[in-house]
């Protein structure tokens, strides 16, 4: 029976990685360490599995007797308005983070790793193939998420190379859905929350810089298919995401079509925002043959809306601007 550690594990998407792991019957334990700055206990609340343990620290101060079989790395917030806050904590938390966890791997362990398609900056080329370098500012208002996710995976791919690691990398594109926080500060929660609690959706500039949206539910099921796989021998990361590529704007008109006497406004253009975003999935079809985005944004939306009806906080939210 194996041993698992999951940084990140009450976050939006640690969370929902927990409940498949929960499902495997090869474990028997699930050691879940998270800090709770973005992600809530609220997120694994629904979890009665006496395999998983729960323990508040940052993981970059986890400490552990004991050796860990697998570990899966999502200690990170995701959200631009959220990292930039706070850059230092942002760094350790991906790159000193991952540092700490390969202390806890077992020999002949593995560790998998979400990046993030942020590592491409604002890219010159579409769609993006894992094998572009990337046009990132190390000096620019994103650099403390981006360049911690790419130096995470230098350390990753290095401790392949070097003591020979078994090292997966996804790089997630623009996950949304069921569990994302109302304050997030990301497109699709933002223009949900705003819109349920009566204020104008805004989107920053024309709107006409465009994301490849993937519903967490197939995105989590394409790590599920990464992170599990047996006889992987691929060196080097994955884009795991849906390759629609739709438009900031046509997000907001969609979210403002389903909820009646919603108004669009336009606001400034976030700092260094890439005008556009898609994955190549060339390799990850071959790595991971039959999967694929299933679930397209008309739906994803909508499940994610009445998510947020019932769980969102909007109630408090609207409470509180009544005060
Ligand atoms: N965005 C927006 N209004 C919002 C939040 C985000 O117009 O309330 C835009 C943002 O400027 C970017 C896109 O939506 O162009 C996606 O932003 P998000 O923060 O979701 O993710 P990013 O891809 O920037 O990491």
């Amino acid at each position: 029976m194996k041993k698992l550690l999951l940084a990140g594990g009450a976050g939006f998407i640690g969370s929902h990685l927990v409940d498949r792991l929960l499902k495997r019957n090869d474990l028997d334990l699930l050691v879940v360490v998270d800090n709770l700055w973005t992600g809530r206990t609220e997120n694994v609340g629904h979890i009665r599995d006496q395999r998983l343990v729960l323990v508040r620290s940052e993981v970059e101060h986890f400490q552990s007797d004991l050796k860990f079989d697998e570990i899966f790395h999502l200690a990170s917030p995701a959200s631009p308005p959220v990292y930039m806050q706070e850059p230092e904590r942002t760094v350790s938390a991906n790159l000193v983070g991952a540092m700490r966890l390969l202390k806890l791997l077992k020999k002949g362990g593995r560790i998998c790793f979400a990046s993030s398609s942020e590592v491409y900056g604002n890219p010159l080329v579409n769609p993006l193939p894992e094998t572009y370098r990337g046009s990132v500012d190390c000096t620019g208002p994103r650099s403390s998420y981006d360049e911690g996710k790419r130096c995470t995976e230098a350390l990753l791919f290095e401790s392949n190379r070097v003591r020979g690691v078994d090292v997966r990398v996804a790089r997630l594109f623009n996950v949304y859905g069921p569990r994302t926080r109302a304050d997030d500060g990301r497109a699709i929660s933002n223009f949900i929350a705003n819109a349920l609690a009566g204020k104008p959706i805004v989107v920053h500039g024309d709107g006409r810089q465009t994301r490849s949206w993937g519903y967490v539910d197939d995105i989590v099921d394409g790590l599920e298919r990464l992170f599990w796989l047996e006889n992987f021998n691929h060196v080097g990361a994955v884009n795991v995401g849906n390759d629609r590529e739709i438009s900031v704007l046509e997000i907001a008109r969609y979210v403002a079509g389903l909820i009646p006497g919603t108004t669009i406004v336009h606001g400034d253009l976030a700092p260094q925002d890439p005008t556009n975003r898609c994955p190549d999935l060339t390799l990850c079809r071959r790595i991971l043959p039959g999967w694929s985005c299933k679930v397209p944004y008309e739906e994803g939306v909508v499940r994610t809306l009445r998510w947020f009806e019932v769980n969102g906080g909007i109630a408090e939210m609207r409470a509180t601007r009544a005060v």
